[in-house]
């Protein structure tokens, strides 16, 4: 198996991105397995357990003999990354975009210099600008140009750093949000490409291709998405309309069936949901 950022490479050049879904249960990951790429959020991996999850992804990889990339998503500190890089995660986002520029650099430094002493095939993920929102649903969020990530800081942050991704605001929040229209600004992401472009003398040396990823796809029309991804976005997080089709396929189980308690027979036609959601959106996130 190739390492996450060789597949990475692959999208862009072939102008598609990976999927990036979240489990925190067995029957999900399974719904979702056809993703290359998974993660757990702190809360997930305390439900799941930390070293479950790497052993169900483990047994997912052997079984379907398929590159599939266990991710530690939006990790706040440098313990938390590295309890998940030494229980065998793939990857991490070291989310450090509440700080300062300079201690969000130094604490991402600090993570990737750990990640590259353990293997240096773990990809490394930052973030720069402030994202809002969480895996839910909400009814509105503040959404300010102020927070998103600026090209000339992503450029500095990137050489500084080393990281193989970085986490991108444009306008994108996590979770939904039911009494506003979520819109990305496709021309300020373009920006920040093409000073990452253009400066990319400077940063051959030591980083010589950076994965840009978008979070929070949940509640983002199609055409936004794919416009992202032709500008250059390689790797697309979505979490809460995976959440919010699971839960409410098990709501209409409980409500039809009300003696069911045979947890598969309930849970079944949930993950039969996600994975049909997932497929939606890998073909979507494929260009088809
Ligand atoms: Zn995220």
């Amino acid at each position: 198996m190739e390492n996450l950022n060789y597949y990475l490479k692959q999208a862009r050049d072939g102008h598609y991105a990976i999927g990036h879904f979240n489990f925190a249960t067995e029957d999900v990951l399974r719904g979702i397995v056809e993703a290359i790429m998974v993660g757990t959020s702190e809360g997930e991996a305390n439900f799941v357990g930390i070293k479950e999850a790497v052993a169900l992804v483990g047994a997912i990889r052997e079984d379907f003999n398929y590159p599939i990339f266990l991710n530690a998503d939006h990790y706040k500190s440098f313990e938390k990354c590295k309890e998940a890089v030494d229980a065998g995660y793939d990857s991490v986002i070291i989310d450090a975009s509440k700080m300062s520029n300079e201690e969000n650099i130094t604490l991402t430094k600090q993570v990737v210099d750990y990640c590259r002493s353990v293997n240096p095939n773990i990809s490394v993920e930052g973030e720069l600008g402030y994202l809002r929102g969480s895996s839910e649903v909400q009814t509105k969020i503040e959404i300010s140009s102020a927070d998103y990530s600026k090209p000339e800081e992503v450029v500095d942050f990137v050489s500084r750093t080393g990281v193989d991704r970085m986490a991108i605001v444009f306008g994108n929040i996590h979770g939904i949000v039911t009494e506003q229209e979520e819109k990305l600004d496709i021309e300020h992401f373009s920006k920040i490409v093409s000073v990452l472009e253009t400066k990319g003398t400077f940063l051959a040396a030591k980083v010589p291709f950076v994965s840009l990823v978008l979070h929070g796809a949940s509640g983002l029309k199609d055409e936004d998405i794919s416009a992202s991804i032709r500008a250059g976005i390689t790797n697309v997080h979505f979490n809460t309309e995976l959440r919010v089709a699971y839960r409410n396929e098990i709501d209409k189980q409980f409500h039809d069936h009300p003696n069911e308690t045979t947890p598969y027979k309930y849970l079944g036609p949930a993950v039969d949901e996600v994975k049909r959601l997932v497929a939606a959106k890998i073909y979507l996130f494929m260009g088809k």
